[in-house]
């Protein structure tokens, strides 16, 4: 997809806050740091639109971004960022759940997870939500530029096993420097839109 389009709606953080039509929204959610800004700003060919965190945790809403008027990027909160207080810590699950629970735009949720090192507990439990909620998933694999290829079948082994998957079909490795993986990405973000 050429992307000629692409800016941030509105941040929210509560439903009424949220966009109010039908344009399909995909879902982007990891720790902080596993680099989801990145990740938007290499899809859209836009350096600086997704802010990248030098501070870990730094956003705290939901941000929608509008792409080519066809399809929203929803950037979900980073989870499990130890450093924020356990009290507001809840309140962030809450708002995710919230939204990935009840969000009718909602047609696919991307989970991130950072390709070099084994996925947390945090992922694991994010990949168990996001199965039950029943909308289609796949899960990115970032930085794979850091990691040999001939490392790759071993550690997408792992995350199978870990992240307990009947495949290693679900897991797209990406990388935000060499652009790897954006092709496989947007033809199945091309697929969901026409279909
Ligand atoms: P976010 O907190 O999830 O939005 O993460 P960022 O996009 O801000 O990225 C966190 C850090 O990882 C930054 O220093 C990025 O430059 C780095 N980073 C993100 N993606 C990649 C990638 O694909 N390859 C490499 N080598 N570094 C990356």
């Amino acid at each position: 997809m050429q992307v000629t389009h692409a800016e941030l709606v509105t941040s929210a953080v509560s439903p009424n806050q949220y966009p109010q039509d039908e344009i399909i929204e995909i879902a982007l959610a990891g720790r902080s740091n596993v680099g989801k800004s990145s990740f938007i700003n290499k899809m859209i060919n836009r350096k600086g639109l997704a802010r990248t965190s030098g501070q870990p945790g730094k956003t705290q809403t939901l941000n929608f971004y509008n792409i080519n008027h066809q399809f929203r990027f929803v950037d979900v909160p980073g989870y499990g960022y130890a450093r924020v207080a356990k009290t507001q810590r809840a309140s962030w699950g809450k708002m995710i759940e919230k939204y990935l629970s009840q969000r009718e735009n909602l047609q696919l949720v991307f989970l991130l997870m950072d390709f070099r090192h084994p996925p947390t507990e945090l992922d694991i439990a994010m990949k168990e939500f996001v199965e039950e909620l029943d909308i289609p998933y796949g899960i990115i694999l970032t930085k794979s530029d850091k990691i040999k290829k001939s490392q790759w079948t071993r550690h997408l082994s792992l995350f199978k096993k870990d992240l307990d998957l009947p495949s290693v079909d679900a897991l797209f490795p990406f990388s935000a420097e060499s652009g790897e993986g954006s092709d496989l990405i947007w033809e199945i973000i091309s697929d969901m839109i026409e279909a």
